[in-house]
């Protein structure tokens, strides 16, 4: 796509979906009727505590657009959470996807193996960062996969405590809740908890003065030191750039430091790249930038174009020390999934979404920075590749204002362009378009939200 110009300008998105006009229309007032309808279908026996963002029901998505059931088409600004950077319905993953469900749907890795497993477990270990000898393991949901990256390190060393940071979100079963920092939604009343979990603080540079990486890392391995001991922690587990907790690029050095310290200490140093592997950040992994090399590394979302798999990929004298039948599950791993994430890495090879990525980015750190340059109430912009945020804050302080966030965002969905917030303090815009999205869309779902932020005092 990099190379190519304007990937799904044409009219059908071609090349990076079937059929569904790449404009934004807003056909009726949203949610329209249909939506409207399954709304309350839904309300009457979807658990409560299943929230949705957009009271709208989908019914196809392709390239940069979501059309839904009243023939609404919105921008999305959000991939499903990061999830289709490949495109919602890329043809390379359908494909597979279509040949895999004819050969086979199941057979449970566990019972009798399949191909499809190994190759991917073959692609992590040679995408991943660092040339060391790796093994993987595949699981379904990013939160399971941090589980075991736990699991695995507390096999390898021994050793039973974990660290995590401030403001981190790793998933929401009970070890990961206790590793997530935020209380409302994800924990409140879900106690208790997970023990032998211990918070550290993070570099957080519009928040923290500005100390750089070393004296970050310095005062977070203190704490860590201190109330925790080496010889008791099994692994650190950290977002490269925290996803759910705000899209925090913590300084350069932060991360390389802690990993440092992991190596002296034979800690476990494990990143959770969720959020931000599989080319959102404009590389494989956000680790790459900063030549980090983390023992064990978590990937999900991203990896398989909208097919639920996840994977701990590591040392292998790591990944090697849980007992045989220590590890899995009855669908991790599962075939189709498997063939959508082989398809997934190809297209992100040979469409130059790496590339794509960055232009992405460059193109929305334009336009986001002439905002914050602008707009006293924009108090940040940062990000890395096509993963990039703007914090809501009291005009010229860094008091952050969660309501305003909010209204933006209903204010920038109701003109049809999908936006997603998130911050421990809930005022952060997150933009993670697909990357098959053209830039005559990307420039659009800005314009709308340049008016937005024009039109509410
Ligand atoms: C989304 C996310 C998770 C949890 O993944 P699920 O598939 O929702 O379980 C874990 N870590 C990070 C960084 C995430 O963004």
């Amino acid at each position: 796509m990099g190379t190519s110009g304007t990937p799904g300008a044409a009219v059908d998105g071609g090349g990076v979906g079937v059929g569904v006009e790449q404009s934004r229309r807003l056909a009726t007032a949203l949610p329209g009727p249909r939506s409207r309808e399954l709304m309350t279908r839904k309300t009457g026996a979807v658990a409560a505590g299943v929230g949705t963002t957009m009271p709208v029901f989908a019914a196809r998505a392709a390239g940069g657009i979501v059309e839904d059931v009243d023939g609404n088409r919105l921008i999305d600004l959000g991939s499903g959470i990061a999830v289709t950077t490949v495109g919602a319905s890329n043809p390379r993953v359908a494909d597979a996807v279509r040949q895999q469900v004819e050969a086979f749907t199941h057979t449970c890795f566990m019972i009798t193996p399949y191909e499809g497993y190994v190759a991917v477990a073959e692609q992590l270990n040679t995408l991943t960062p660092g040339d060391h000898a790796k093994r993987t393991a595949l699981f379904n949901s990013g939160a399971e996969a941090v589980e075991n990256a736990v699991k695995i390190a507390r096999a390898a060393t021994g050793r039973q405590a974990v660290v995590v940071f401030d403001h981190a979100y790793h998933g929401r079963t009970n070890l990961t809740m206790a590793m997530t920092a935020k209380n409302l939604p994800y924990k409140h009343g879900f106690g208790p908890f997970a023990p032998e979990v211990y918070r550290a603080p993070l570099s957080y540079p519009f928040r923290d003065g500005g100390l750089d990486g070393e004296a970050a890392a310095r005062h977070a391995l203190d704490v860590i030191d201190k109330q925790v001991g080496a010889t008791n922690l099994a692994a650190i587990v950290v977002e490269p750039i925290q996803g759910e907790g705000g899209f925090i690029v913590p300084a350069p050095g932060f991360l390389a430091a802690l990993a440092a310290w992991c190596r002296a200490h034979g800690v476990v140093f494990v990143a959770d790249e969720v959020q931000t592997g599989f080319a959102r950040t404009g590389d494989w992994f956000a680790c790459d930038h900063e030549g980090v090399v983390p023992d064990l590394i978590v990937t999900a979302k991203g990896i398989a174009g909208g097919l639920p798999l996840s994977a701990v990929t590591g040392r292998a004298e790591l990944m090697d020390a849980p007992h045989a039948g220590g590890l899995g599950g009855t669908y991790g791993g599962n075939p189709i999934a498997c063939a959508a994430a082989l398809a997934a890495i190809e297209s992100i090879e040979a469409d130059g979404l790496l590339g794509r990525a960055r232009e992405v980015g460059a193109l929305m750190k334009a336009r986001l920075g002439a905002l914050v340059e602008r707009d006293p109430r924009v108090g940040d912009v940062r990000g890395r590749g096509a993963m990039v945020a703007i914090e809501i804050v009291r005009p010229d302080t860094t008091e952050p204002d969660a309501a305003l966030a909010g209204a933006i965002a209903a204010a920038a969905r109701a003109e049809g362009v999908i936006v997603l917030t998130c911050g421990t303090y809930g005022n952060v815009l997150r933009f993670l378009p697909p990357l098959t999205i053209s830039d005559a869309l990307l420039t659009e779902g800005l314009d709308v939200l340049d008016a937005v932020f024009g039109s509410i005092a």
